[in-house]
């Protein structure tokens, strides 16, 4: 007997990763939507292509135009509004790039763009106008890079992010990991990613070797924005992920419409910690040209921050803030 598997489940991470969605329409249709209802546009697609892993879109629900994840990486009409007061590059990370793709903001922490790619491009991100081609890596550019880590005694951590760390090949990772492994200043190693979500066949027992084998530990913050973001293939990678000695948080994005209720705030937390994730930050969008349809006031995060408070355990609140262009970390809201 044939077996009807899902199609996810039958290729390795290299293969669904090189396979990722990129048509709307066909992203609609395996919904069984009408780019009409959905609010669907081009111009918008021109300005940041789709990129969604099939795995993820397998967690859509079918005939639901406001499917939460289906929200988070739709091109829609309302990305073509230009909104005053917001920029292409609201942080000034542009300001903060002292080595090819490192971002020195904050004390004792610097932000690695290992890569441009990302599994699945979020419409929020504030990276969308990133100039990324201007920050592709070459050897060399690693090397001063690395270069900058080393020269700086007071980095005791490197924060990989991208794009996404984990879009890179493991043998890239391998390389990588013994350079930083050089550096005796070190303490912690970081990765932003979005793939143990998205794709969770990433987190193999390749990648697990490698986390386990660092002589630092390992924290891997996720960006689940939704409860349904999970099902049990991510819980499996987050137990793997666990399993190899790595300490789990999470940041979220509070967005108008996908998840500003008291109920999904609520649910993801309680998501999050039965995956054996805790929720670490709860951002207030940045004002980047393209995002303006998502944003939650300020008076209505805190509002929700209140009712999060009375509802659950302290440990399963996240921080509310923003990132603001010049301070010396994130702002506590
Ligand atoms: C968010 C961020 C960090 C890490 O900040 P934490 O508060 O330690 O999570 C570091 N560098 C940059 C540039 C950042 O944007
Ligand atoms: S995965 Fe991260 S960097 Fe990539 S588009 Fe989404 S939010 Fe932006």
């Amino acid at each position: 007997m044939p077996q009807t598997l899902p199609l996810h489940t039958l290729s390795s991470w290299q293969e669904q990763l090189a396979d990722l969605l990129t048509d709307p329409l066909e992203l609609l249709r395996c919904l069984n939507l009408q780019p009409s209802e959905v609010g669907y546009s081009e111009a918008a697609l021109h300005e940041f292509p789709l990129r969604v892993p099939r795995a993820y879109v397998a967690r859509m629900r079918p005939g639901d135009a406001r499917d939460p994840l289906l929200l988070q990486v739709l091109p829609a009409l309302a990305e073509l509004a230009q909104t005053p007061g917001y920029a292409l590059d609201p942080l000034e990370e542009a300001s903060a790039t002292v080595a090819p793709g490192i971002l020195h903001k904050y004390q004792g922490r610097v932000l690695l763009i290992t890569t441009q790619a990302c599994a699945i491009h979020c419409r929020y991100c504030f990276r969308r106008h990133f100039p990324y081609a201007d920050n592709r890596q070459s050897r060399a550019d690693w090397e001063q890079s690395l270069c900058y880590i080393e020269r700086d005694g007071s980095i005791e951590e490197v924060i990989l992010s991208g794009g996404d760390p984990l879009a890179l090949s493991a043998s890239h990772l391998d390389w990588l990991f013994e350079r930083l492994r050089r550096i005796p200043h070190l303490r912690r190693l970081r990765l932003h990613t979005r793939l143990p979500l998205v794709l969770p066949d990433r987190v193999d027992a390749r990648l697990c070797e490698q986390l386990r084998a660092l002589p630092w530990p390992a924290v891997v913050v996720l960006s689940a924005n939704h409860a349904r973001e999970f099902d049990a293939a991510v819980d499996s990678a987050c137990a793997k992920l666990r399993e190899a000695g790595v300490t789990l948080l999470n940041q979220s994005v509070l967005l108008a419409g996908i998840n500003d209720e008291a109920e999904p705030l609520t649910a993801l937390s309680q998501r999050l910690f039965s995956a054996g994730v805790l929720p670490y930050y709860l951002h207030l969008p940045d004002p980047v040209q393209g995002t303006a349809h998502f944003d939650v006031s300020l008076a209505r995060a805190q509002e929700l921050l209140a009712t999060l408070r009375a509802r659950l355990p302290g440990y399963l609140v996240p921080r509310l803030v923003r990132e603001e262009a010049g301070k010396p970390g994130k702002t506590l809201l």
